[in-house]
């Protein structure tokens, strides 16, 4: 294994967890993580829990358990090349999504909109309220008692309003100071996933296809570089072999780029990265050529009719959902009672369809508005 550069976040120079526990015997600090967060209950759920397509559209779309693996192995790649902590980068990636509700961002939408006036929600705050309260696993603390460095990368963005209630974790928005490389890794890595897998669902699904992808730049070159190289193959080959180009041409990119920044930074140290500006990034002409399949995803896969008809629905149940529990307390299940005798019954339910699965919720859903269901 490389050495770690003197900037990148290592278990000498963690600032450790809130709750102080002996060291692990066999494994780095950041590897613990990693493991507490793929044991978690809540990283189970992401199998179950939409992407772009809802679950039961088919067996080989993305979830988000699949997604987080990719974000997990582009992260893990370009954090090792550029001699960071490879460990951190992977267990952010892997709990990166953890705080998502069912239905992908429509889901999110309409949970944000239910919970106006009682501070909102946020998938990203989601994540890090489930890695620090809302885990049940260990008898000495609520959550994964996770590092300061991994909880810091999971919450990638957040009001200043927030940010104060958060204490120290919150105090780098209000002071504009940026994370750890290994975070802004996992930015980065999580679009060049989603943006990729987007264009490779959207495509098997039927609702983009090739000739429309002929206009985005990213795209028209690896495809012409694939009917170069291999004159003779067509259908999903051609489309494998023109996305593992574009990934390659990313992560080649962010790598080049990234190291050319951080190098003109001259860093000495984490603290050094804290106050730098983002050095984690595209080159320009990479980062117009993102910007243009990024948009191009926009208009043609997530707002297609069909996509939007799954956006509509799922609102519907959240909508649903959420009004019936703050109605009547004593529907939800009784940790969540219980949940909501302490703080809010608004909070409690949120927490509760946060954790749901696309089709639990739509379960759920039947149990309380279908008549033939019981
Ligand atoms: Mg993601």
């Amino acid at each position: 294994m490389p050495e770690l550069a003197a900037y990148a976040v290592s278990d000498a120079c963690s600032r450790g967890r809130a709750i102080a526990e002996p060291r692990p015997k066999a494994r780095g600090e950041f590897q613990r993580d990693r493991d507490r967060i793929v044991h978690s209950t809540a990283f189970r759920r992401l199998e179950y829990k939409t992407q772009v397509f809802v679950n039961h559209e088919g067996d080989l779309f993305r979830t988000r358990l699949t997604h987080s693996i990719e974000v997990a192995q582009i992260a893990r790649s370009v954090a090792r090349t550029l001699q960071l902590n490879d460990d951190l980068a992977e267990a952010i990636a892997l709990a990166h999504d953890l705080g998502h509700t069912p239905f992908g961002h429509a889901g999110q939408d309409a949970l944000n909109e239910c919970m106006q006036g009682q501070g909102g929600f946020e998938h990203n705050l989601q994540s890090l309220r489930i890695v620090d309260r809302l885990e049940e696993r260990y008898g000495a603390f609520d959550g994964l008692n996770l590092m300061f460095e991994t909880r810091e990368g999971i919450l990638k963005h957040c009001s200043s309003a927030r940010a104060r209630e958060l204490g120290d974790l919150g105090r780098r928005f209000l002071e504009h100071r940026q994370p750890s490389l290994e975070a802004q890794i996992c930015n980065l890595a999580d679009e060049i996933a989603y943006n990729n897998h987007d264009v490779d669902d959207g495509l098997r699904s039927g609702v983009l296809t090739l000739e429309q992808l002929q206009g985005v730049s990213l795209f028209a070159r690896h495809a012409a570089e694939v009917d170069a190289e291999f004159p003779c193959i067509a259908g999903r080959r051609r489309v494998h072999e023109t996305i593992r180009r574009m990934i390659d041409a990313q992560v080649t990119d962010l790598l080049a780029e990234s190291g050319r920044r951080i190098a003109d930074a001259a860093l000495a140290s984490l603290d050094d990265v804290h106050r730098a500006p983002p050095l984690i990034g595209f080159a320009v002409a990479m980062d117009a050529e993102n910007r243009e399949l990024k948009s191009f995803l926009r208009e043609h896969l997530y707002r297609h009719f069909e996509v939007l008809r799954m956006t509509a629905k799922a609102r519907r149940v959240i909508h649903d959902l959420f009004s019936a529990f703050v109605a009547d307390a004593r529907l939800l299940p009784p940790q969540y009672q219980a949940m909501a005798a302490e703080g809010t019954i608004q909070r409690a339910t949120a927490d509760y369809i946060a954790g749901m699965t696309d089709r639990y919720s739509m379960k759920e859903h039947r149990r309380l508005f279908a008549v033939s269901e019981f």
